[in-house]
């Protein structure tokens, strides 16, 4: 409970109530204190005024003081505080509480109020002695401070209530992702929690669905991919272990035929975990491009050297235009890798005798490089999904060319590890375009001339 946030939220409330409080109390209780104070100080001052017009008439009309003591018994009903007279000479001649009288010393004496007579010749002298707070005035101030302590006790428990209120409703969403995110560690991936607000509370409750649903994502692809890469491998390894089996029982003898077909499977699986390692490791972040200045051209005719056996023995054409000296800063093997596998794509899509046009053009700071072929292009439905894992617009077509439906995948995460992108243009019966956008670091450097040049292979 101490370390709930509900808690601190009351405890903090409290503390400051208490100290609003404290404060409005101290102020008003000095103020109260002051002011009543002035007042009475005010209203006795014309009493004292009063009363001693009214001895210095009664001195006047009798001569003496005699009989003065019941006057002030009389009169001192209104009056709170000890009053003391004294003649000229300074003998006391009444005393409201009547101990001092007929004494000379002055000592006991608090304060003179008021000369009686004339000032040069006075009649007698008027004391006050120390002044007490009346009982009207204690009860007053009690009055005020319990009205302070009642108003303190009032807002202490008005802050509990609301406290718990307010932190009920306000915690209700942090409780909630609690519980969701507890459920989660459990492996209950399925979670959502209501967005009830759009303050700070609101977005976490948002970020956590979010968080939910990417490791509920994660948790889909993780699987698939297990059942993906299963079934990939289950199809040439099941031949190579019939062809096996089949040649060891005698039913089967090793001729060219099962040896060529021991060879193409064992070659797609070779391929098929090379793939997975690729794309595993361009995934995860760990590529470790070596990035070094190239040219453009390099690369192309590179990928072109490494690929025109194919392109003669399909009886394919590859057009390459080039736009100028362009310098990359770029993995040489990985782009290699990336272009070798979209041209593969192109011959393999590509009907006899047709023509590949591999070309490159520099937009702001970008290069691309698109290759379009004259195949039979990809139907509308599949367009989105041709860089998804294991996708196969023909699956039997792709099979028997040695596909492993991860080559436009690991070529996109190449691409996108050097902060470009790879994006395809295609329409059933119209061929394909898939273009390649990577920053480049310089033009024309070799000869600061565009050059155009055409290489028919
Ligand atoms: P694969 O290794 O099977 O070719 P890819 O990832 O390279 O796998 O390609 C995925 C799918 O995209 C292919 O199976 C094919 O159906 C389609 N595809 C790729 N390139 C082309 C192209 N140039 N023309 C038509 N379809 C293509």
């Amino acid at each position: 409970m101490i370390y709930s946030i509900r808690w601190k939220l009351l405890v903090g409330f409290i503390l400051i109530v208490v100290v609003a409080i404290g404060t409005v109390a101290f102020v008003a209780n000095r103020s109260a204190t002051g002011e009543f104070d002035r007042y009475i100080t005010q209203d006795q001052a014309l009493k004292y005024q009063r009363l001693s017009l009214m001895l210095s008439s009664y001195y006047e009309q009798t001569g003496s003081w005699e009989g003065a003591q019941e006057l002030i018994d009389r009169i001192s009903k209104t009056y709170q505080n000890r009053i003391v007279l004294t003649s000229d000479e300074g003998s006391v001649v009444a005393d409201t509480a009547g101990d001092l009288m007929g004494n000379s010393s002055q000592a006991a004496l608090n304060l003179k109020i008021a000369t009686l007579g004339e000032a040069d010749n006075p009649s007698g002298f008027l004391y006050l002695k120390d002044r007490k707070r009346s009982e009207l005035e204690k009860i007053f101030l009690s009055s005020v401070n319990n009205s302070i302590t009642f108003a303190a006790i009032i807002s202490v428990l008005a802050a509990i209530f609301l406290t718990l209120i307010y932190s009920r409703r306000t915690l209700k969403p942090i409780k909630d992702i609690t519980s969701a995110a507890e459920r989660i560690e459990h492996g209950n991936l399925d979670q959502e929690v209501d967005v009830r607000s759009r303050d700070e509370v609101g977005k976490l409750a948002s970020a956590f669905n979010s968080m939910a649903e990417e490791l509920k994502k994660q948790e889909r692809l993780r699987k698939n991919m297990v059942s993906d890469v299963a079934h990939e491998l289950r199809s040439p390894l099941t031949k190579i272990h019939g062809y096996l089996k089949a040649i060891k029982e005698g039913t089967m003898e090793t001729n060219e035929k099962a040896i060529n077909s021991l060879y193409r499977n064992s070659r797609l699986l070779k391929r098929l975990v090379d793939d997975l390692h690729d794309l595993t490791m361009a995934e995860a972040g760990r590529l470790n491009l070596d990035k070094q200045p190239i040219l453009l051209d390099d690369i192309v005719s590179r990928v072109v050297e490494s690929i025109n056996l194919r392109l003669e023995e399909e009886n394919i054409e590859l057009n390459t235009e080039s736009n100028g000296e362009i310098l990359l800063n770029v993995d040489p093997d990985r782009i290699h890798q990336v272009l070798l596998n979209l041209l593969e794509n192109a011959i393999v899509h590509s009907p006899e005798g047709g023509t590949i046009q591999l070309d490159t053009e520099l937009t702001d700071n970008q290069v691309e490089i698109s290759i379009s072929d004259e195949g039979e292009g990809i139907p509308k439905e599949d367009l989105p999904h041709v860089f998804d894992r294991f996708y196969r617009v023909d699956r039997s077509r792709s099979r028997t060319t040695g596909g492993t439906g991860l080559g436009l995948t690991i070529s996109k995460e190449l691409v996108e590890a050097h902060e470009g992108k790879v994006e395809v243009r295609s329409e059933k019966g119209e061929g394909s375009t898939f273009t390649v956008t990577l920053p480049y670091k310089e033009k024309g450097v070799a000869d600061n001339l565009p050059r155009n040049r055409e290489n028919s292979s």
